[in-house]
């Protein structure tokens, strides 16, 4: 029996360990993919700390998966062997239960398909996936370019162009780090007037380099007052996992405006008042299907959007997840598969 190398969660918050396996058989539906880079996630702590319920171990995380087909079951049209592919946190849906046949497929209702959680995802040098989760890559793309965009790429990128801003309208990003870095990017190259806000002074001239027409600095400044000046935000994305980061901005939306929250944070507290006067709205966003990901990753190569990232082998994965979970990653960590 073959043997591929992958890193697993053995129990929950148990320490990374890096095992030999035998190299997984597709079965029908799924296609079989060998790894090329498999991007780290904030995400990713739902299979180390077994925050989802059912979870089984030992499991293999990583949902920002970029590889190369090598292996194609049966009662899977389209796909060959070859292709360059993606899989992201949606690692699946049914295609017949009512959300399917209403196109909400992130909402199936017959199971709950994510990768690396439900089922082993992308930090080994092969996986298997499910047909309809498979988004094909681009060429112009590296493996190591491609990975964080199926993630934190689409989450942002697919939220923006769903929360009903148009072009010339004020949006704002909240939080510059792996998802604020591709929101300001996102909203720059979407045309709108683009505001960045981040901690401190410090973060301006990044948040200009990446397209941001506007920045506020919220230790500094009212972000809500500063946006109402700017004449008030149409969107605000809230990539940020404090709560009380995002309730300051509510008061920034214009009429109609939106707060699309994308940070899992435990709680958030929003007056009723200010939702109320100006019909304003809080909504949270789900990152999107693997067409969405084919969407994100061709946008932007037409724009030139980029994630940045810092690689790891994937034998340092260990390493790679504290440096992500400490905050300190400039942006996104990305392990790459040597062999
Ligand atoms: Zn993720
Ligand atoms: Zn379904």
């Amino acid at each position: 029996m073959p043997k591929m190398r992958a890193v697993q969660v053995p129990s929950a918050r148990a320490p990374f360990e890096i095992v030999e396996r035998d190299i997984p058989e597709p079965g029908p539906g799924t296609v079989r993919i060998k790894v090329q880079a498999c991007g780290i996630c904030h995400s990713d702590t739902v299979t180390k700390d077994g925050l989802f319920p059912g979870i089984e171990y030992p499991r293999v995380p990583g949902h920002e998966v970029v590889g190369v087909i090598d292996a194609v079951a049966s009662g899977v049209p389209r796909w060959t062997a070859g292709k360059r592919v993606a899989v992201g946190w949606h690692g699946g849906n049914c295609g017949y239960c009512d959300a399917c046949r209403r196109g909400n497929f992130f909402a199936c209702q017959s199971f709950t398909a994510i990768t690396g959680v439900t089922s082993d995802g992308g930090y080994a040098e092969y996986m298997i996936a499910r047909a309809e989760a498979l988004a094909l890559v681009p060429d112009e793309l590296s493996p190591v370019e491609a990975a964080p965009l199926v993630c934190a790429g689409v989450t942002t990128y697919n939220c923006l162009r769903n929360a009903g801003a148009r072009p010339g309208d004020l949006v704002a990003v909240v939080g510059l780090g792996g998802l604020g870095h591709l929101g300001v990017q996102y909203a720059a190259k979407a045309g709108y007037r683009t505001v960045a806000i981040g901690r401190g002074k410090d973060k301006e001239a990044f948040a200009r380099e990446l397209g941001a027409k506007f920045y506020i600095d919220n230790q500094t400044q009212d972000p809500a007052a500063e946006l109402q000046k700017l004449g008030g935000a149409k969107v605000i994305l809230a990539t940020l996992t404090d709560g009380d980061a995002m309730a300051a901005v509510v008061g920034g939306l214009g009429a109609y405006g939106s707060l699309m929250v994308i940070g899992a944070t435990p709680s958030l507290t929003v007056s009723p008042i200010q939702l109320i006067f100006g019909n304003r709205s809080v909504t949270g966003w789900y990152s999107g299907t693997s067409i969405d990901s084919e969407d994100t990753m061709a946008f932007s190569v037409l724009s030139g959007v980029r994630s940045m990232n810092e690689v790891f082998p994937m034998e340092r994965a260990a390493e790679g997840y504290e440096h992500m979970m400490s905050g300190r990653a400039r942006f996104r960590a990305v392990l790459t598969m040597g062999s």
